[in-house]
């Protein structure tokens, strides 16, 4: 099935409900209403003459535009090339050219950066501008068109054509283009939906970007697949438009990476709002904190939120929790396999089966996994193997059970005096700390050890100001003695990617100068 044929489905049995709300500017659609705005801007496209299989940027913050655009492409088989709203001049000249976009979307200011300045800089002219006359002409010249040209384009169109480039978060390096089909996140964003029980019922707040596979996927997809609602709080994350349209919206299910939900549990006035329509929702994107779980299911009325894992190359999700789980699995795993999805666990060196319960590399294997990186045959090559399994670079056990614990990257791990250490298995305890409102704990170069660990604290308001000496004197007794930080570094904030996750590579190269 493709994008458009799942949406004409949806469109059938819920016509009437709500598929989109734009909280900001009041805006809404009926699943009819979408799916009719959805035609204009792909008729439009049609007119300016986008072919299948061309690339169609969309570089905005989030918007109902943004939503509307990606059925659009999909509708008429383009590929959509979700730019980062936080890229510069480079990384944006970047993906232009290694995409070879043909048409961009994109918004004229967000925040204080100047998106028509930083496109001129680049010299790149084909943009539609949400909010000024170009969106509006697209959308006229959509209008005026004859519809059997979408329903030619249509007959064209097959489930695992290309419809999608996602740059991964590069939280590790330079960022990688993932090329998605119909097929890969249609079907990803479905089961994930399934697994938190979306119906038409439901209503999603997303303060999640959009541009990033959490927003698009599991989140619109998962949403429209089911007949449920998407909700937009504002264009960036913001803790408050996000608990404000919660309550206005009266939202089922709430998305975010740990950090989002640390920021809202932590709102002056977060006991003022009234989050009582919640039931489920999702943290994932980065490893979730078993305390920050425990208080989104029980202060914020997420009794069925779910973890996920995955990574932007499966479409993304791999494993995720359920609602029948057990609270200290579905707080201190990321569950089990997806449906019709394999997961194993293997030796980094050897390729082989670890031992149950023996930490190694997770593979995925099956619809999830990407086609490959775009035009980057070398790197697809590294990252799946001939037997088409994707190894993800992560770490992680499975249990006699089947579910898995993400224990972290490859590259984070720290080997110090020649034991390995997980940085995860330290700010999971020093999360314990009363007075710690979030922790990240790295390896910085060591003469003696090789490597020594630091942890980066940010205190709670008020709260006195931790030392080295009273945080290991937290960690003695609790902690191998090689497990316990040398030193601590006091922070508001940590260096993050805009999908909320946190750049340890900053993060070293930093506390090498620190270090001195
Ligand atoms: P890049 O590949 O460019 O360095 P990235 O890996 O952060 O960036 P994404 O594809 O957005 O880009 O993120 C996938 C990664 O996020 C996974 O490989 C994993 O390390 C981490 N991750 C995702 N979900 C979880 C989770 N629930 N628990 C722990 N880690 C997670
Ligand atoms: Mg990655």
């Amino acid at each position: 099935e493709t994008i458009g044929e799942n949406l004409a489905r949806s469109v059938a049995r819920y016509a009437g409900r709500e598929a989109l709300v734009e909280v900001a500017t009041e805006r809404r659609w009926t699943y009819a209403e979408f799916d009719a705005a959805v035609d204009e801007v792909a008729l439009g496209l049609l007119a300016r003459g986008i072919a299948k299989g061309d690339r169609v940027g969309i570089w905005a913050p989030n918007c109902a535009e943004w939503v509307l655009t990606q059925y659009a492409t999909a509708k008429i088989g383009a590929i959509l090339v979700n730019v980062n709203p936080a890229y510069r001049s480079h990384e944006l000249d970047y993906v232009v050219r290694q995409s070879g976009m043909r048409l961009l979307v994109s918004a004229v200011r967000f925040k204080t950066s100047d998106y028509r300045a930083m496109l001129a800089e680049i010299g790149f002219e084909p943009v539609v501008f949400i909010g000024e006359p170009g969106w509006d002409e697209l959308v006229r010249q959509g209008r005026a068109a004859d519809p059997a040209a979408l329903r030619e384009r249509a007959a064209t169109l097959a489930f695992d054509d290309p419809i999608n480039i996602q740059y991964t978060s590069g939280t590790t390096g330079f960022p990688k283009g993932a090329t998605l089909s119909h097929h890969n996140i249609l079907n990803n964003g479905y089961f994930v939906g399934e697994g938190v029980g979306y119906t038409e019922i439901d209503r999603v707040c997303l303060p999640v970007p959009l541009y990033h596979c959490f927003g698009m996927v599991m989140g619109n997809l998962g949403a429209t697949s089911h007949g449920a609602c998407i909700v937009l709080p504002a264009p960036g994350f913001d803790p408050e438009a996000t608990l404000r349209a919660v309550e206005a919206e009266r939202c089922t299910s709430l998305y975010g990476v740990p950090t989002m939900f640390i920021a809202e549990l932590g709102h002056p006035r977060f006991a003022g709002f009234d989050l009582s329509s919640l039931r489920t929702g999702i943290m994932a994107g980065s490893p979730c904190p078993v305390e920050v779980m425990k208080r989104v299911a029980s202060e914020m009325h997420m009794s069925e939120v779910a973890i996920c894992y995955g990574m932007t190359e499966t479409s993304p999700v791999s494993t995720m929790t359920r609602r029948d789980d057990g609270l200290a699995r579905r707080t201190e795993t990321v569950g089990r396999v997806m449906p019709h999805l394999e997961v194993k666990i293997v030796h980094p060196d050897t390729g082989l089966e670890t031992r149950r319960g023996e930490p190694g590399e997770l593979c995925t294997r099956g619809y999830s996994v990407m086609l490959g990186y775009w035009d980057e045959p070398g790197k697809t090559a590294e990252a799946i193997d001939a037997a088409r399994w994707m190894h993800t670079g992560d770490l992680a056990t499975m249990d006699a059970d089947g579910y898995v614990n993400i224990v972290g990257r490859i590259k984070d791990m720290v080997i110090r005096g020649g034991e390995n250490v997980y940085p995860r298995e330290i700010e999971e305890y020093l999360y314990t700390h009363p007075d710690i409102a979030d922790v990240q704990v790295i390896g910085v170069p060591d003469a003696k050890y090789g490597e020594e660990l630091m942890a980066w604290i940010v205190m709670r308001p008020g709260a006195e100001p931790l030392t080295a000496e009273s945080v290991r004197a937290f960690c003695a007794g609790r902690l191998a003695h090689f497990k316990i930080p040398r030193y601590v570094h006091l922070v508001e904030s940590f260096p993050m990617t805009v999908t909320g996750k946190i750049r340890k590579v900053e993060m070293r190269a930093e506390a090498v100068g620190l270090l001195g």
